[in-house]
């Protein structure tokens, strides 16, 4: 898998990639990450990267010009004109970060773990031209409802979320399988012995022309959180862990985790249900 991160920040992202998993999953060669200075695909003495807004109001945009220069000599290939569009390569995804996308998701993350190529576009100021969200972009991604300063943070989150997921990045493979909005709790939630119900049903998806997911489930196997997580001391300041974990009895742990996870799933994200 390889990342690239185009931003006008280049040593925004010292700290984030250099630790943990993403630092051993680099080392291990699982995962390369090059990020590009968006600088340097401008062509003036000032090295502009941003403009005024047509039809006025605050703010700079980023121009069109240096980020699709950008992303074209990262793909070693162009990506064409309004006349004559070119595709981006299948497993390749250009990824436009934007408060205004779509919602990023664990079934986000989960498909990008698939491909091959990641290349993140990250916003500044106002945002983007909005030619690069139609024209250059293969899809458009918020992570949140919130709006941030720029999308370095976000592709960094991004990264992070599909690194995890390759395998070989986790010490413990089943880790990513039995976490919050993984298929094995969402599992474990179609057969549970309290009443809950059942999994939202995945939407379809429809890929356009440029390789465009047209929707994409919100709900997907998002059905559980995490159960909660207990370690040493079994008690501490007078409260204990719950008396099940210690038994070490292991079909009772696996049914108080079950019902823990939906509890908490009811009283933390009470929409994915
Ligand atoms: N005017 C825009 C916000 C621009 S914030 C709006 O109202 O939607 C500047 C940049 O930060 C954006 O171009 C984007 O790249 C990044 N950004 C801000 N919030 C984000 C979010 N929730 N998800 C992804 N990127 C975000």
């Amino acid at each position: 898998m390889r990342f690239d991160l185009i931003t006008i920040f280049p040593e925004f992202f010292a700290g984030p990639l250099d630790h943990g998993i993403l630092r051993r999953a680099r080392e291990a060669g699982l995962v390369e990450v090059n990020i590009e200075d968006l600088r340097e695909f401008t062509k003036d003495r000032h090295r502009t990267v941003d403009d005024r807004p047509f039809g006025g109001g605050e703010g700079m945009v980023l121009k069109p010009e240096p980020l699709f220069e950008a992303v074209e000599s990262l793909l070693g290939y162009g990506i064409g004109d309004a006349t004559n569009p070119v595709a981006v390569k299948a497993k390749t995804a250009i990824v436009l970060m934007s408060a205004a996308g779509k919602l990023f998701t664990q079934e986000t993350a989960r498909r990008y773990a698939e491909l091959d190529r990641i290349v993140f576009i990250c916003g500044r100021y106002e945002g983007v031209d909005e030619r690069v969200a139609e024209h250059l972009a293969t899809e458009e991604i918020s992570i949140g409802d919130f709006v941030l300063s720029g999308g370095e943070l976000p592709a960094t989150m991004i990264v992070d979320a599909v690194t995890r997921l390759l395998p070989g990045a986790l010490g413990n493979e089943a880790s990513s399988q039995n976490e919050s909005f993984s298929a094995g709790l969402a599992l474990a939630a179609n057969s549970p012995p309290v009443g809950a119900q059942h999994a939202a049903p995945l939407q379809t998806e429809a890929v356009n022309r440029r390789g465009r997911r047209e929707s994409e489930s919100t709900a997907g196997n998002h059905v559980l959180l995490d159960f909660p997580h207990y370690t040493r001391p079994a008690e501490y300041r007078g409260w204990s862990v719950p008396e099940v974990l210690i038994g070490g009895h292991h079909r009772e742990v696996a049914k108080w985790r079950r019902v823990a996870a939906i509890e908490k799933t009811r009283r933390n994200r009470p929409d994915l249900r």
